[in-house]
Parts: structure tokens; C-alpha cells; sequence
């Protein structure tokens, strides 16, 4: 038996990652892996292609289908097609005012982890629209820098920064980005909301995690808001988030610049080789306390270090 489907990027990560101790020494062409489990032959192909070959292949791919629809809210008919659940949602939230939220710094060695909640009504869309507002991800250092004080004068917003030192700690304790970063969003969220009664129709946050478990890491605070909608890749769908993607981003930049101007070293953004090379040379010039004032100690970077 032979099943053979497209996965998402999403997915592809998660793949990759669970076959990475069964791979077969060989790939065949046009193939990123190729891997065996049990009797069953597992092909992940360039296209996104992902192959499974054996009797119970079925078994197999099913576990993959079924977290490809909950990642992503698409469902993988029994002929390969798929039908997306989303993109009805999608439209809906473009016609919505809406509260979201996102992060950015959760993948970078160097600097805080900043989270930023907005309130964008429907009154805001075609002023939004004309400065080009999309994901932060796939928009220049440059053009965020010009757009986002722009935002900022327009669209009300609440920004959360946890710096390092205070990072770590927490990290020490509940070893959890994801609880981290849940508690910011919620604190963004709520401080948001406290500035004014916003007519809002649905808060939105760019899903980083299971709705369950967001709300039990939340669990413990005080001031929680309830009642969110969790949605993968929500920054490209609803224009609140989208926002608050490019506040954030435009916020962990200057702090960027910051600590760059404090060490008299540019700071490399994520978590690659030329940052281990700069983590060592801080460490060398002020010593291991001060880089746990600037990093996340919990990055393989740090237990690179010499
Ligand atoms: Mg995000």
C-alpha cells in the first residue's frame, strides 16, 4: 500500500523532526529523507510530498493527516486533495475589528522576548492596507522601521518586553517558553483591554500552541482574558495581529540597537553559528554574568560556550 499527500510547512518541521533517528542511510532523489518505522517506508520529498509505503502505511499516514488538519485546518480528502477549513475563517476576520496579539524574539539568542496586543477596527483597514501592513516576518528591517511608528500614532497598542535577566529565571523554573510566552500575551491582552472598551468582535492570537494548553499556563494569574481565538498564521489573516507583529518586531530592533551599543559588538539576530561566535567573544571580554543579561541562556548557543 502506497499513501502519498502534501503537508504544509508546519508539518514539515514536526516530520522531519520525529523521523530524524529512523532515517535510512541513503536518499533517493529529489527526497529530504527517507525513513523506515516498523515495516513501514517513510518518504518526505522537496515538493512537500510526503510518502508512506507498506502494509499498514495507512496506520501511519493517518496520525500525520490528522495533525496536519489541526495545525492547519485543512483536510486531506481520501483522493490526496485537500479542502482548507480556513479560509472561510480567514475571510470573515478581514471584514472584523479584532484585538491580537504576537511575539518576536522566542527564536533569537540575543535580546528580549517583546509581545505586543492591538485593537485595529474595520475604520483602520484601508489606511493599513495603503502602508503595506503584513507580516513582520516577510517585511524588510527598513520598511518595518517606517511603517510601525505610523501604526503606533494610530492603532491603540500595549507592548510586553521581557528582558533576559528576567527571562532566564523564569526559564530556570518552568523550563516552558511556551508558559512564558502565554503569560505575556496574556498580560498585553489584558492591559489592552483595561485602556479602553474597545468594540471588538474577536481576539485573535497567531497560534503558538494547543488552546488547552495556553489556558492552563495561564492558569495561575490573576487577570486572565478568555474567549480567544487561536489561529495558525494569523498575522498574514487578521490586520490586528498583523500589526502587532510589526510593533513588536520594531520594538525588539531598537532594543537590538541598544544592546549592541552597550557591548560595542552588532548583535546577530537568531540562534546560528555566527551567533555562537559572538556569544563567545562577549563572554570573553565581560565574563558569563553580563551575556545572561543580553541572551537566552536556554539557546543551545550558551552550551556551546567555552
Ligand atoms: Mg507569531
Amino acid at each position: 500500500m502506497t499513501i502519498v499527500f502534501k503537508i504544509s510547512d508546519n508539518l514539515k518541521n514536526k516530520v522531519i523532526d520525529y523521523y530524524k533517528d529512523k532515517r535510512k542511510e541513503k536518499t533517493p532523489p529529489y527526497a529530504i529523507f527517507q525513513a523506515m518505522e516498523d515495516d513501514t517506508t517513510i518518504t518526505l520529498y522537496e515538493s512537500g510530498k510526503l510518502m508512506f509505503q507498506g502494509t499498514s502505511a495507512d496506520i501511519d499516514a493517518n496520525i500525520w493527516i490528522d495533525l496536519e488538519k489541526k495545525l492547519n485546518e485543512r483536510i486531506i480528502n481520501q483522493d490526496g486533495t485537500e479542502t482548507k477549513v480556513k479560509e472561510k475563517k480567514a475571510e470573515d476576520f478581514m471584514a472584523l475589528s479584532t484585538i491580537g496579539s504576537d511575539e518576536v524574539g522566542t527564536g533569537d539568542f540575543f535580546g528580549p522576548i517583546v509581545v505586543t496586543a492591538t485593537f485595529v477596527s474595520t475604520n483602520d483597514f484601508a489606511f493599513l492596507k495603503n502602508l503595506g501592513v503584513r507580516d513582520s516576518k516577510k517585511l524588510t528591517d527598513e520598511k518595518i522601521k517606517t511603517i510601525a511608528p505610523e501604526i503606533m500614532k494610530r492603532i491603540p497598542y500595549v507592548t510586553t518586553i521581557l528582558d533576559n535577566e528576567t527571562y532566564n529565571k523564569y526559564y530556570s523554573k518552568s523550563n516552558n517558553m511556551n508558559k512564558i510566552k502565554a503569560i505575556l500575551h496574556n498580560k498585553a491582552l489584558y492591559e489592552l483591554k483595561n485602556k479602553k472598551n474597545f468594540n471588538y468582535a474577536k481576539i485573535v492570537i497567531d497560534e503558538f500552541c494547543s488552546q488547552e494548553n495556553y489556558y492552563k499556563y495561564i492558569d495561575s494569574v490573576p487577570d486572565k482574558v478568555m474567549h480567544i481565538t487561536f489561529m495558525t498564521k494569523a498575522e498574514d489573516q487578521v490586520l490586528s495581529v498583523g500589526c502587532a507583529s510589526i510593533i513588536s518586531r520594531y520594538i525588539f530592533l531598537q532594543k537590538m540597537d541598544e544592546l549592541s551599543d552597550m557591548v560595542h559588538i552588532p548583535l546577530p539576530k537568531g540562534a546560528g553559528n555566527n551567533v555562537d561566535k559572538i556569544a563567545q567573544e562577549i563572554k570573553d571580554e565581560y565574563g558569563l554574568d553580563y551575556l545572561q543579561q543580553i541572551a537566552k541562556m536556554n539557546f543551545g548557543n550558551a552550551s556551546k560556550l567555552n
